[in-house]
């Protein structure tokens, strides 16, 4: 058997089967993640883009299923976790940008509406087929912020000398404070 998340079904056939799909792919298997990626390297010289991205884990698990008792309303819920190589806005180097994305999706049909399920996001199809490659990658792109930038502040070169700088003019207010506040305890002690 292939990968699933490339089958074609519809939304109620993947949902009576309770169908799960639980599966570890390459980032370079959703072209259109992969093309946003690399639009956004194309920013740095070829030797600073990391050999590799594009083999990238990305972790799925999908459950179908009906939302409601009548099976009317197949939905899917979704966990997708993985790392794209993204250029930091803020030092203009590239790092690691962790993404992981939960959501309960309600899969409709165009033009239908379902009231009464708050829980969920409506995730509208567009034909009748529907391939979970199309909604893990939607939702991996939607998780992309419009800015990346290093999440652990001391791996950004950036703020790196900011903070030295900071931390260097800090010292004399804190100590004298830290200094005060250490009397006060011991007088009131
Ligand atoms: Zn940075």
């Amino acid at each position: 058997m292939g990968n699933p998340l490339r089958e074609r079904r519809t939304a109620a056939d993947w949902a009576a089967v309770s169908q799960v799909i639980e599966i570890a792919d390459k980032l370079s298997g959703f072209e259109r993640l992969s093309a946003i990626v690399e639009a956004d390297l194309s920013a740095l010289d070829a030797d600073r883009i990391p050999a590799g991205w594009r083999d990238a884990e990305v972790l799925v698990r999908l459950a179908f299923g009906f939302a409601d008792a009548q099976q009317q309303l197949p939905m899917v819920d979704c966990r997708v976790e993985t790392s794209v190589t993204a250029v930091c806005q803020r030092c203009l180097e590239a790092f690691r940008l962790p993404l992981q994305v939960e959501d309960s999706l309600l899969l409709l049909e165009y033009d239908k509406d379902a009231d009464g399920y708050d829980e969920y996001e409506v995730w509208e199809l567009d034909e009748p087929l529907l391939r979970p490659l199309d909604i893990v990658e939607e939702l991996l792109i939607m998780a992309m912020p419009f800015s990346a930038m290093h999440v652990e502040l001391a791996a950004c070169r950036a703020l790196k000398s900011s903070a030295e700088d900071s931390a260097e003019d800090m010292t004399t207010p804190f100590a004298a404070l830290r200094e005060q506040m250490a009397q006060d305890n011991e007088g009131s002690a």
